[in-house]
Protein backbone atom coordinates (compact mmCIF):
# COMPACT_ATOMS: atom_id res chain seq x y z
CA UNK A 1 0.00 0.00 0.00
CA UNK A 2 1.11 3.33 -0.47
CA UNK A 3 1.24 5.83 1.95
CA UNK A 4 1.06 8.17 0.39
CA UNK A 5 -2.49 7.88 -1.44
CA UNK A 6 -4.08 7.30 2.46
CA UNK A 7 -2.20 10.87 3.09
CA UNK A 8 -3.49 12.62 0.47
CA UNK A 9 -7.27 10.87 0.92
CA UNK A 10 -6.61 12.64 5.06
CA UNK A 11 -5.79 16.16 3.81
CA UNK A 12 -8.77 16.26 1.67
CA UNK A 13 -11.21 15.39 4.75
CA UNK A 14 -9.47 18.58 6.54
CA UNK A 15 -12.56 20.42 6.42
CA UNK A 16 -15.16 17.17 7.07
CA UNK A 17 -12.89 16.64 10.32
CA UNK A 18 -13.08 20.18 11.45
CA UNK A 19 -16.61 19.67 11.28
CA UNK A 20 -16.47 16.58 13.04
CA UNK A 21 -14.61 17.38 16.03
CA UNK A 22 -16.79 20.96 16.11
CA UNK A 23 -20.09 18.98 16.98
CA UNK A 24 -18.88 16.70 19.17
CA UNK A 25 -17.03 19.38 21.17
CA UNK A 26 -20.70 20.88 21.38
CA UNK A 27 -21.45 18.17 23.72
CA UNK A 28 -21.29 19.22 27.34
CA UNK A 29 -19.89 15.60 28.40
CA UNK A 30 -18.20 16.22 31.61
CA UNK A 31 -19.68 14.09 34.42
CA UNK A 32 -23.35 14.91 35.02
CA UNK A 33 -26.53 13.23 36.94
CA UNK A 34 -26.57 9.61 35.47
CA UNK A 35 -30.11 8.63 33.45
CA UNK A 36 -31.61 5.87 32.35
CA UNK A 37 -28.86 4.64 30.14
CA UNK A 38 -26.56 7.50 30.42
CA UNK A 39 -24.65 5.92 33.43
CA UNK A 40 -22.37 9.61 33.34
CA UNK A 41 -24.95 11.88 32.58
CA UNK A 42 -27.04 12.91 29.31
CA UNK A 43 -24.27 14.50 27.19
CA UNK A 44 -21.75 12.19 27.53
CA UNK A 45 -24.63 9.46 26.14
CA UNK A 46 -25.09 11.84 23.62
CA UNK A 47 -21.85 12.14 22.17
CA UNK A 48 -21.44 8.77 22.63
CA UNK A 49 -24.60 8.06 20.48
CA UNK A 50 -23.36 11.17 17.80
CA UNK A 51 -20.00 9.66 17.43
CA UNK A 52 -21.22 6.20 16.92
CA UNK A 53 -23.70 7.65 14.18
CA UNK A 54 -20.58 9.74 12.34
CA UNK A 55 -19.15 5.68 12.36
CA UNK A 56 -21.94 4.35 10.72
CA UNK A 57 -22.31 6.94 8.17
CA UNK A 58 -18.62 6.89 7.17
CA UNK A 59 -19.48 2.93 7.01
CA UNK A 60 -18.08 1.05 10.04
CA UNK A 61 -19.68 -1.39 12.28
CA UNK A 62 -20.17 -0.17 15.42
CA UNK A 63 -21.70 -1.24 19.01
CA UNK A 64 -22.75 0.81 22.16
CA UNK A 65 -21.72 -0.85 25.21
CA UNK A 66 -24.57 0.31 27.46
CA UNK A 67 -23.80 3.72 27.30
CA UNK A 68 -20.38 3.18 28.99
CA UNK A 69 -18.43 2.64 26.04
CA UNK A 70 -18.37 2.08 22.35
CA UNK A 71 -16.11 0.25 19.59
CA UNK A 72 -16.32 1.09 15.53
CA UNK A 73 -14.42 -0.85 13.38
CA UNK A 74 -13.77 -1.12 9.56
CA UNK A 75 -12.25 -4.60 9.60
CA UNK A 76 -13.62 -8.44 10.08
CA UNK A 77 -12.47 -10.84 12.41
CA UNK A 78 -11.18 -9.83 16.21
CA UNK A 79 -8.83 -6.90 16.19
CA UNK A 80 -5.75 -7.49 17.42
CA UNK A 81 -5.18 -3.53 18.02
CA UNK A 82 -7.51 -1.40 19.66
CA UNK A 83 -7.08 2.47 19.71
CA UNK A 84 -8.74 4.04 23.01
CA UNK A 85 -10.00 7.18 23.51
CA UNK A 86 -12.44 9.17 25.08
CA UNK A 87 -15.65 11.82 24.66
CA UNK A 88 -15.66 12.68 28.04
CA UNK A 89 -14.07 15.79 29.06
CA UNK A 90 -13.90 18.18 32.54
CA UNK A 91 -16.18 21.10 33.23
CA UNK A 92 -15.41 24.47 31.29
CA UNK A 93 -14.26 26.71 34.35
CA UNK A 94 -13.20 29.75 34.51
CA UNK A 95 -11.32 31.98 31.76
CA UNK A 96 -12.30 31.48 28.40
CA UNK A 97 -12.27 33.84 26.09
CA UNK A 98 -14.21 31.70 23.45
CA UNK A 99 -17.78 29.89 23.82
CA UNK A 100 -16.26 26.11 25.56
CA UNK A 101 -19.17 24.68 24.07
CA UNK A 102 -18.36 26.13 20.67
CA UNK A 103 -16.08 24.95 18.73
CA UNK A 104 -14.34 27.75 16.59
CA UNK A 105 -11.11 27.74 14.29
CA UNK A 106 -8.80 31.35 14.50
CA UNK A 107 -4.93 30.87 12.87
CA UNK A 108 -4.91 27.05 12.59
CA UNK A 109 -6.05 26.19 15.57
CA UNK A 110 -9.44 24.80 16.91
CA UNK A 111 -10.47 26.38 20.28
CA UNK A 112 -13.06 24.21 22.28
CA UNK A 113 -13.41 21.88 25.37
CA UNK A 114 -11.96 18.63 24.81
CA UNK A 115 -10.26 19.73 21.42
CA UNK A 116 -7.16 18.07 22.22
CA UNK A 117 -8.26 15.96 25.09
CA UNK A 118 -9.76 13.86 23.60
CA UNK A 119 -12.49 14.49 21.29
CA UNK A 120 -9.52 15.94 18.74
CA UNK A 121 -7.41 12.32 18.46
CA UNK A 122 -10.95 10.27 18.45
CA UNK A 123 -11.68 12.54 15.52
CA UNK A 124 -8.18 12.07 14.04
CA UNK A 125 -8.84 8.01 14.41
CA UNK A 126 -12.32 7.83 12.94
CA UNK A 127 -10.66 9.51 9.83
CA UNK A 128 -8.06 7.78 9.46
CA UNK A 129 -10.28 4.42 9.37
CA UNK A 130 -12.12 6.24 6.67
CA UNK A 131 -9.17 6.97 4.11
CA UNK A 132 -7.80 3.36 4.95
CA UNK A 133 -11.35 1.90 3.97
CA UNK A 134 -11.75 4.06 1.00
CA UNK A 135 -8.03 3.17 -0.14
CA UNK A 136 -9.59 -0.56 -0.43
CA UNK A 137 -6.44 -2.08 1.87
CA UNK A 138 -6.83 -5.58 2.95
CA UNK A 139 -5.06 -6.22 6.70
CA UNK A 140 -4.19 -9.52 7.73
CA UNK A 141 -5.24 -8.55 11.51
CA UNK A 142 -8.54 -6.72 12.91
CA UNK A 143 -8.81 -3.08 14.28
CA UNK A 144 -10.85 -1.08 16.41
CA UNK A 145 -11.38 2.50 17.64
CA UNK A 146 -12.44 2.20 21.19
CA UNK A 147 -14.43 5.38 22.91
CA UNK A 148 -14.90 5.80 26.67
CA UNK A 149 -17.32 8.77 28.22
CA UNK A 150 -15.27 8.21 31.42
CA UNK A 151 -11.83 8.74 31.46
CA UNK A 152 -12.14 12.15 33.58
CA UNK A 153 -13.46 10.40 36.93
CA UNK A 154 -11.92 7.35 37.27
CA UNK A 155 -12.44 5.38 34.46
CA UNK A 156 -15.00 2.77 35.23
CA UNK A 157 -16.38 3.04 31.46
CA UNK A 158 -12.93 1.16 30.78
CA UNK A 159 -13.51 -1.46 33.84
CA UNK A 160 -17.30 -1.82 32.52
CA UNK A 161 -15.63 -2.72 28.55
CA UNK A 162 -13.50 -4.82 30.47
CA UNK A 163 -16.23 -6.87 32.20
CA UNK A 164 -18.55 -7.18 28.75
CA UNK A 165 -16.26 -6.84 25.94
CA UNK A 166 -13.25 -8.33 24.84
CA UNK A 167 -9.95 -6.15 24.58
CA UNK A 168 -7.62 -5.96 22.16
CA UNK A 169 -4.02 -8.08 22.74
CA UNK A 170 -2.90 -4.85 21.59
CA UNK A 171 -4.06 -1.11 22.63
CA UNK A 172 -2.68 2.60 22.67
CA UNK A 173 -4.56 5.56 23.50
CA UNK A 174 -3.69 8.80 21.72
CA UNK A 175 -4.70 10.59 25.66
CA UNK A 176 -0.72 11.63 26.87
CA UNK A 177 1.99 12.29 24.56
CA UNK A 178 4.21 11.73 22.25
CA UNK A 179 6.67 9.85 21.17
CA UNK A 180 5.27 7.20 23.59
CA UNK A 181 4.84 6.40 26.58
CA UNK A 182 5.14 2.68 27.60
CA UNK A 183 6.24 2.80 31.73
CA UNK A 184 3.61 4.43 34.18
CA UNK A 185 5.04 4.19 37.57
CA UNK A 186 3.40 2.78 40.72
CA UNK A 187 1.09 4.39 42.89
CA UNK A 188 0.42 4.95 46.57
CA UNK A 189 -2.52 7.23 48.05
CA UNK A 190 -1.74 7.38 52.05
CA UNK A 191 -4.29 8.72 54.79
CA UNK A 192 -3.13 9.38 58.25
CA UNK A 193 -3.95 10.76 61.09
CA UNK A 194 -3.23 11.34 65.06
CA UNK A 195 -4.61 12.38 67.99
CA UNK A 196 -2.45 14.77 69.61
CA UNK A 197 -3.42 17.79 72.38
CA UNK A 198 -1.71 21.37 72.45
CA UNK A 199 -1.11 24.86 74.06
CA UNK A 200 0.32 26.47 71.73
CA UNK A 201 -0.76 24.99 68.30
CA UNK A 202 -4.25 26.70 67.30
CA UNK A 203 -4.32 25.39 63.94
CA UNK A 204 -2.54 24.10 60.59
CA UNK A 205 -3.64 23.93 56.98
CA UNK A 206 -1.31 22.84 54.48
CA UNK A 207 -2.83 21.30 51.15
CA UNK A 208 -6.44 20.45 49.42
CA UNK A 209 -5.56 17.73 47.09
CA UNK A 210 -3.49 14.50 47.52
CA UNK A 211 -1.93 14.30 44.12
CA UNK A 212 -0.09 17.87 43.77
CA UNK A 213 2.53 19.99 46.33
CA UNK A 214 0.76 22.27 48.37
CA UNK A 215 1.49 26.23 47.40
CA UNK A 216 0.62 27.55 50.61
CA UNK A 217 0.16 26.26 54.26
CA UNK A 218 -0.76 28.16 57.36
CA UNK A 219 -0.67 28.02 61.44
CA UNK A 220 -1.79 29.85 64.14
CA UNK A 221 0.06 29.77 67.23
CA UNK A 222 -0.57 30.97 70.98
CA UNK A 223 2.23 32.30 73.84
CA UNK A 224 4.67 32.20 71.10
CA UNK A 225 6.94 35.29 70.87
CA UNK A 226 7.28 36.44 67.78
CA UNK A 227 11.33 36.85 68.23
CA UNK A 228 10.90 33.09 68.97
CA UNK A 229 9.43 33.12 65.18
CA UNK A 230 11.84 35.16 63.65
CA UNK A 231 14.76 33.07 65.06
CA UNK A 232 13.21 29.85 63.62
CA UNK A 233 12.64 31.28 60.58
CA UNK A 234 16.25 32.36 60.29
CA UNK A 235 17.31 28.78 61.58
CA UNK A 236 15.13 26.96 59.07
CA UNK A 237 16.68 28.41 55.69
CA UNK A 238 13.71 27.30 53.94
CA UNK A 239 12.91 29.08 49.81
CA UNK A 240 8.80 29.38 50.84
CA UNK A 241 8.17 32.70 51.78
CA UNK A 242 6.84 33.14 55.44
CA UNK A 243 4.77 36.12 56.70
CA UNK A 244 4.35 36.34 60.10
CA UNK A 245 0.86 37.82 61.59
CA UNK A 246 -0.67 39.10 64.82
CA UNK A 247 -4.86 38.23 65.05
CA UNK A 248 -5.83 39.05 68.20
CA UNK A 249 -3.99 36.52 70.80
CA UNK A 250 -3.20 34.59 67.70
CA UNK A 251 0.22 34.86 65.95
CA UNK A 252 -0.61 33.56 62.15
CA UNK A 253 2.44 31.80 60.19
CA UNK A 254 1.62 31.44 56.70
CA UNK A 255 4.41 30.06 53.97
CA UNK A 256 4.11 30.27 50.11
CA UNK A 257 5.71 27.96 48.32
CA UNK A 258 5.56 26.51 44.60
CA UNK A 259 2.64 24.26 43.32
CA UNK A 260 3.89 21.34 41.16
CA UNK A 261 2.35 17.47 40.40
CA UNK A 262 3.06 15.12 42.72
CA UNK A 263 4.69 12.72 40.30
CA UNK A 264 6.83 15.37 40.32
CA UNK A 265 7.44 17.36 43.65
CA UNK A 266 11.18 18.47 42.86
CA UNK A 267 9.67 20.92 40.24
CA UNK A 268 7.58 22.11 43.34
CA UNK A 269 8.75 24.17 46.52
CA UNK A 270 6.52 22.66 49.25
CA UNK A 271 5.34 25.23 51.34
CA UNK A 272 3.35 22.54 53.76
CA UNK A 273 6.33 20.88 54.66
CA UNK A 274 8.95 24.21 54.70
CA UNK A 275 5.76 25.21 58.03
CA UNK A 276 5.95 22.19 59.12
CA UNK A 277 10.26 22.23 59.76
CA UNK A 278 9.75 25.92 60.99
CA UNK A 279 7.29 24.74 63.57
CA UNK A 280 9.26 22.18 64.21
CA UNK A 281 12.10 24.45 65.47
CA UNK A 282 9.69 26.41 67.64
CA UNK A 283 9.10 24.86 71.22
CA UNK A 284 5.47 24.16 71.08
CA UNK A 285 5.34 21.68 73.66
CA UNK A 286 2.83 19.01 73.77
CA UNK A 287 2.07 15.96 72.12
CA UNK A 288 1.33 18.16 68.61
CA UNK A 289 4.95 19.36 68.67
CA UNK A 290 6.12 16.44 69.68
CA UNK A 291 4.17 14.82 66.20
CA UNK A 292 5.52 17.42 63.97
CA UNK A 293 9.22 17.22 64.90
CA UNK A 294 8.74 13.58 64.06
CA UNK A 295 6.86 14.74 60.49
CA UNK A 296 9.93 17.27 59.66
CA UNK A 297 12.33 14.37 60.86
CA UNK A 298 10.48 11.87 58.56
CA UNK A 299 9.78 13.74 55.66
CA UNK A 300 12.42 16.59 55.65
CA UNK A 301 11.53 19.85 53.21
CA UNK A 302 12.88 19.83 49.88
CA UNK A 303 13.38 15.77 50.16
CA UNK A 304 11.26 13.94 47.23
CA UNK A 305 12.93 10.80 46.97
CA UNK A 306 12.01 9.65 50.83
CA UNK A 307 15.30 8.68 51.44
CA UNK A 308 14.36 9.43 55.04
CA UNK A 309 11.49 7.69 55.51
CA UNK A 310 12.94 4.48 54.15
CA UNK A 311 10.98 4.29 50.86
CA UNK A 312 13.66 5.72 48.13
CA UNK A 313 14.60 2.89 45.35
CA UNK A 314 15.10 3.38 41.77
CA UNK A 315 15.74 1.30 38.48
CA UNK A 316 17.60 2.03 35.71
CA UNK A 317 14.06 2.25 32.72
CA UNK A 318 11.70 4.02 35.09
CA UNK A 319 13.86 6.15 37.35
CA UNK A 320 13.56 7.33 41.26
CA UNK A 321 10.76 6.96 43.81
CA UNK A 322 8.84 10.35 44.30
CA UNK A 323 7.15 11.20 47.17
CA UNK A 324 4.89 14.52 47.48
CA UNK A 325 3.82 15.32 51.32
CA UNK A 326 0.81 16.87 49.90
CA UNK A 327 -1.69 17.68 52.88
CA UNK A 328 -1.65 17.99 56.73
CA UNK A 329 -4.60 19.77 59.13
CA UNK A 330 -4.14 20.29 62.68
CA UNK A 331 -7.61 21.48 64.49
CA UNK A 332 -9.78 20.38 67.72
CA UNK A 333 -6.95 17.94 68.82
CA UNK A 334 -6.61 16.05 65.87
CA UNK A 335 -4.06 15.48 63.07
CA UNK A 336 -5.12 14.10 59.24
CA UNK A 337 -2.60 14.17 56.47
CA UNK A 338 -2.03 12.64 52.70
CA UNK A 339 1.14 11.44 51.53
CA UNK A 340 1.40 10.42 47.50
CA UNK A 341 4.28 8.42 46.08
CA UNK A 342 4.86 6.99 42.86
CA UNK A 343 7.25 3.59 42.61
CA UNK A 344 9.78 2.85 39.99
CA UNK A 345 9.05 -0.60 38.28
CA UNK A 346 11.43 -2.56 40.89
CA UNK A 347 8.34 -1.69 43.52
CA UNK A 348 4.77 -3.05 44.43
CA UNK A 349 1.96 -1.59 46.35
CA UNK A 350 3.22 -4.19 49.17
CA UNK A 351 6.53 -3.36 50.15
CA UNK A 352 6.43 0.71 49.55
CA UNK A 353 2.96 0.20 51.30
CA UNK A 354 4.95 -1.28 54.43
CA UNK A 355 8.00 1.29 54.38
CA UNK A 356 5.52 4.45 54.31
CA UNK A 357 3.85 2.64 57.40
CA UNK A 358 6.91 2.03 59.36
CA UNK A 359 7.99 5.55 58.92
CA UNK A 360 4.21 7.12 59.73
CA UNK A 361 4.00 4.84 62.99
CA UNK A 362 7.63 5.92 64.03
CA UNK A 363 6.54 9.65 63.71
CA UNK A 364 3.30 8.44 66.02
CA UNK A 365 0.49 8.04 62.98
CA UNK A 366 -2.30 5.68 62.13
CA UNK A 367 -2.44 5.21 58.34
CA UNK A 368 -4.40 3.80 55.40
CA UNK A 369 -2.37 3.36 52.34
CA UNK A 370 -3.39 2.13 49.21
CA UNK A 371 -2.33 1.62 45.60
CA UNK A 372 -2.22 0.32 42.42
CA UNK A 373 0.95 -1.40 40.51
CA UNK A 374 3.49 -0.23 38.18
CA UNK A 375 2.44 -0.55 34.30
CA UNK A 376 4.91 -1.35 31.67
CA UNK A 377 5.12 -2.81 27.85
CA UNK A 378 8.73 -4.07 27.10
CA UNK A 379 10.54 -1.49 24.79
CA UNK A 380 11.88 -3.99 22.83
CA UNK A 381 7.89 -5.69 22.25
CA UNK A 382 7.24 -5.74 18.51
CA UNK A 383 4.46 -3.78 19.30
CA UNK A 384 5.78 -0.24 20.73
CA UNK A 385 8.72 -0.82 17.69
CA UNK A 386 6.27 -0.87 15.07
CA UNK A 387 4.31 2.55 16.42
CA UNK A 388 7.88 4.40 16.80
CA UNK A 389 8.78 3.36 13.38
CA UNK A 390 5.34 5.00 12.67
CA UNK A 391 5.80 7.86 14.25
CA UNK A 392 9.22 8.32 12.70
CA UNK A 393 8.02 7.87 9.58
CA UNK A 394 5.24 10.46 9.19
CA UNK A 395 6.93 13.24 11.08
CA UNK A 396 10.52 12.57 10.68
CA UNK A 397 11.44 12.95 14.33
CA UNK A 398 12.95 10.55 16.36
CA UNK A 399 11.15 8.23 18.61
CA UNK A 400 11.89 7.08 21.44
CA UNK A 401 10.06 5.46 24.85
CA UNK A 402 9.00 7.73 27.81
CA UNK A 403 8.63 6.83 31.90
CA UNK A 404 6.09 8.73 33.61
CA UNK A 405 4.80 9.04 37.11
CA UNK A 406 1.61 9.86 36.41
CA UNK A 407 -1.15 6.96 34.97
CA UNK A 408 -2.77 7.29 31.83
CA UNK A 409 -5.99 5.84 30.88
CA UNK A 410 -4.38 2.53 29.66
CA UNK A 411 -3.22 1.89 33.33
CA UNK A 412 -3.49 -1.60 34.18
CA UNK A 413 -4.74 -3.02 30.63
CA UNK A 414 -2.16 -5.12 29.61
CA UNK A 415 -0.51 -4.34 26.32
CA UNK A 416 -1.57 -0.86 26.89
CA UNK A 417 0.52 2.54 25.67
CA UNK A 418 0.05 5.80 25.33
CA UNK A 419 0.90 7.45 22.33
CA UNK A 420 0.03 10.92 21.31
CA UNK A 421 -1.20 13.70 21.49
CA UNK A 422 1.05 16.33 22.78
CA UNK A 423 4.22 17.48 21.75
CA UNK A 424 6.92 18.67 24.03
CA UNK A 425 6.61 22.79 23.76
CA UNK A 426 3.29 23.36 22.96
CA UNK A 427 1.24 23.95 25.81
CA UNK A 428 -2.71 22.82 24.44
CA UNK A 429 -4.06 24.33 27.37
CA UNK A 430 -5.66 20.66 28.84
CA UNK A 431 -8.34 21.18 31.24
CA UNK A 432 -7.52 25.12 31.01
CA UNK A 433 -9.15 28.01 29.68
CA UNK A 434 -8.99 28.38 25.57
CA UNK A 435 -7.92 24.28 25.03
CA UNK A 436 -7.30 23.99 21.59
CA UNK A 437 -5.51 21.79 18.89
CA UNK A 438 -3.96 22.56 16.02
CA UNK A 439 -5.88 21.73 12.96
CA UNK A 440 -2.56 20.50 11.16
CA UNK A 441 -2.17 18.34 14.65
CA UNK A 442 -5.13 16.87 13.75
CA UNK A 443 -4.33 15.99 10.18
CA UNK A 444 -1.01 14.82 11.39
CA UNK A 445 -2.38 12.72 13.85
CA UNK A 446 -4.59 11.09 11.57
CA UNK A 447 -1.77 9.82 9.52
CA UNK A 448 0.35 8.72 12.18
CA UNK A 449 -2.64 6.49 13.14
CA UNK A 450 -2.90 5.46 9.67
CA UNK A 451 0.06 4.44 9.38
CA UNK A 452 0.41 2.74 12.77
CA UNK A 453 -2.63 1.17 11.79
CA UNK A 454 -0.86 -0.60 8.77
CA UNK A 455 2.25 -1.06 10.24
CA UNK A 456 0.24 -3.44 13.48
CA UNK A 457 -2.29 -5.33 12.15
CA UNK A 458 -0.15 -5.61 8.78
CA UNK A 459 -1.27 -5.72 4.91
CA UNK A 460 -2.48 -9.08 3.46
ZN1 LIG B 1 -7.75 12.73 28.50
Amino acid sequence: MEMQNIFERIEGMRGEICETLSKLISYPSYRQEPAEGAPFGKPARECLDKTLEICRELGFKTENIDGYAGTASFTDGEPLLGILAHLDVVPAGDGWTLDPFKAEIKDGKLFGRGAMDDKGPAVSVIYAMKALKDSGVRLKHGFELIVGTDEECGSSDIAYFKAHAKTPRWLFTPDASYPLINIEKGHIGARFTAKASSEKLVYLHGGRTINAVPASASAALKGVGEEEISAAIKKAGCTVKFEVKKAGEETVISAVGTSAHASTPDVGDNALTALIKLLSLIDLGGEAGERLCALAREFPYKETDGKTAGVAMKDETSGALTLAFSILDYENGEFSGGIDIRFPICGSVKEVSKRLGAALERAGFEHKIGGSEPHCVSADSPFVKKLLSAYEAVTGKKGECLAIGGGTYVHGTEGGVAFGCEIEGEDNRIHGADEFIRVDALIENAKIFAEAIVRVCEEE
